[in-house]
């Protein structure tokens, strides 16, 4: 399966996930897995086993501190997230305790670490939740990084460019690589939304996911072709297949090239039809990349990062500062749409007290948490509130998951309350905040006309707007084939909702991964949405796309596509379509 865009043939580099103990990845053309010495010596087990753990743990969390400072360096916010975590797992107190319990027992220490991180993993994948499940392979990767450090050796590392091979990736392992070094992933697990994934997108390396009985059939072969956009993969590829593989990279890297060179430009067809191309940011660590990506603006400022990880909710004060740098960073002249808090479903928190949930992405999610947790949803508008007060700009805010008029009533209750509360403390306010709803509920897009009446604009969230018109859980892989969002049944509830809007002059962004979907953008500009954002790394291939085509065009696309009866067939229409106009633009994994 497409996990990341690019393409690439190379040697092939076998991950083993080494812990230093023996298994080492093998490598092939020359490459071999190197198994430095960390320091001259190891420490000492043997006096003291306890210690010796407890220090390594101590080593891995600052190794992982200093891998998530590089990559808020880097602008990755979402990744840097990632390490944070593995940092705070390397120093928890339960898994360290559970690792000496195991030597006091009369085990190995290094055994016994990795058998305290793969109880601890256990754990987690045990959890209905996408996102737990998804570190039970960072705490595995967390313990294996403690296991090195006790036995004094390095991470394993291909010692040549090269295409890893492996049934999981640890994020620590990519991130690690040294630049250039790591040419593509080829995983038999994993998943489009697995951490080493993002990481790799991030970062331009081209991936291939959930490739089943890759690691035994890549069995002696030496080298790779992989194309991360169709998901194809060749074991040792003969020289026309080769060929022809380099020529895709070469044609892949020139539309790249004069899909940048468009930046800076505005959003438009040839015919000079407008749509806002904005950016979704997870952090304020983010914003520098989706301005350099050329974004116009924000069109989904995830907040949950503020709220993961604790121990308890922020405060206000801890709130107005990082909503307050994300205003600064776009000015007074450009939109920053944050979004209330998208707690429950697959993001749960513990100290909320949540009772366990059945169908946790039908349950007490998002604005549905205001019946038990209203200051919570409180809370956060007053820290925007003050923090666009201090950055004198307009707000722009909206609640996920809204499913009725009821839930939209509350929204401009609660921001109302929160100006209040803000307004009797002196400080200087905005005098209004733009204030909108998700749709990614079909109740909502049904509704979109009265909806309409009471908000200022709709975002669509193509992504649970899929899961819930095609009623597929979109955490689980096994429904992975009716997660198009490209499926006519959403894209009608997208043209409801543009009808919808139309009636009361509201406009509709789109802020699910179709909007970064190159076919997908077209689809949706055809239907009349205004504003489209998306991941910064995708906007290039996006704006090259619109530019290619004329609104005439992409008004016969949105025709026969809302015609169409499945999905396939709507991608097939927009892949025409880009081959017709002969644009260069590229259709990127499908969102
Ligand atoms: C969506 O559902 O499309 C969306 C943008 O929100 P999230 O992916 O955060 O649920
Ligand atoms: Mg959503």
């Amino acid at each position: 399966m497409p996990g990341a865009g690019g393409v690439v043939v190379g040697p092939i580099w076998r991950y083993a996930g080494g812990t230093g103990g023996g298994t080492a990845g093998s490598t092939a053309a020359g490459a071999h897995g190197a198994r430095a010495r960390a320091g001259t010596e190891g420490p000492d087990h043997a006096a003291d086993p306890a210690a010796a753990i407890r220090a390594a743990a101590d080593e891995a969390g600052s190794q992982l501190e200093a891998l998530a400072a590089r990559m808020r360096d880097l602008g990755r916010g979402d990744e840097a997230g990632i390490f944070d975590a593995q940092a705070m797992m390397a120093t928890d107190p339960e898994l360290l305790d559970a690792a000496v319990a195991g030597v006091q027992a009369g085990a190995d220490p290094a055994a016994s670490v990795t058998a305290a991180a793969a109880a601890a993993a256990a754990t987690l994948a045990a959890l209905p939740d996408e996102l737990l499940a998804a570190r039970a392979a960072d705490v595995r990767d967390v313990g294996a990084r403690i296991v090195r450090l006790m036995n004094g050796v390095a991470m394993d590392l291909p010692d040549a460019p090269a295409v890893a091979i492996a049934d999981d990736l640890p994020p620590s392992v990519a991130a690690e690589l040294p630049p250039g070094l790591l040419l593509g992933i080829a995983l038999e697990g994993g998943s489009a939304t697995a951490h080493a994934v993002i990481l790799s997108r991030g970062l331009g390396i081209p991936a291939v996911v959930g490739a089943t009985g890759l690691v035994a059939a890549a069995g002696g072969a030496t080298t790779i072709a992989m194309d991360g956009e169709t998901g194809e993969l060749v074991l040792d590829p003969d020289p026309a297949e080769t060929a022809e593989f380099a020529g895709r990279a070469a044609a892949l890297a020139a539309r790249r090239l004069a899909a940048a060179s468009l930046r800076g430009r505005p959003g438009a067809t040839a015919d000079g039809a407008r749509v806002v191309l904005l950016a979704n940011i997870g952090g304020p660590d983010e914003a520098a990349r989706a301005i350099d990506a050329g974004a116009e603006g924000v069109g989904l400022f995830r907040t949950e990062f503020l709220f993961m990880k604790r121990q308890s909710a922020p405060t206000e004060a801890e709130q107005v500062e990082p909503y307050r740098r994300v205003f600064e960073a776009f000015g007074p002249e450009r939109q920053v749409v944050v979004r209330l808090a998208d707690i429950g479903g697959d993001k749960g928190l513990p100290y909320l007290g949540l009772a366990p949930e059945a169908n946790p992405f039908l349950g007490v999610r998002a604005i549905r948490l205001a019946a038990g947790s209203r200051e919570l949803l409180a809370t956060q508008l007053r820290a925007i509130w003050r923090a666009a007060g201090r950055a004198g700009v307009t707000p722009s805010v909206m609640a996920p998951m809204v499913t009725t008029l009821a839930d939209a009533q509350l929204l401009l209750d609660l921001r109302d309350e929160a100006r209040a509360a803000v307004a009797a403390s002196g400080e200087p306010l905005p005098a209004r905040m733009e204030t909108g709803i998700m749709v990614e509920v079909p109740s909502a897009a049904i509704m979109a006309a009265e909806l309409a009446g009471v908000v200022d604009f709709f975002s669509i969230g193509t992504n649970d707007l899929t899961q819930y018109t095609l009623a597929a859980d979109r955490s689980n892989p096994a429904l992975a084939y009716l997660q198009d969002a490209l499926h006519p049944a959403v894209l009608r509830l997208v043209a409801a909702v543009v009808a919808g809007a139309d009636g009361a002059g509201i406009p509709v962004a789109v802020c699910g991964e179709l909007a970064g979907d190159p076919l997908g953008a077209l689809v949706l500009m055809g239907l009349g949405v205004d504003e489209l954002s998306a991941d910064a790394g995708s906007l290039d291939g996006v704006r090259a796309a619109i530019a290619s085509v004329t609104r005439a065009q992409l008004a016969e696309l949105a025709r026969r596509a809302l015609a169409a009866t499945d999905a396939a067939a709507v991608r097939l229409l927009a892949r025409d379509l880009l081959a017709r106009v002969g644009s260069g633009a590229a259709a990127g994994p499908r969102g």
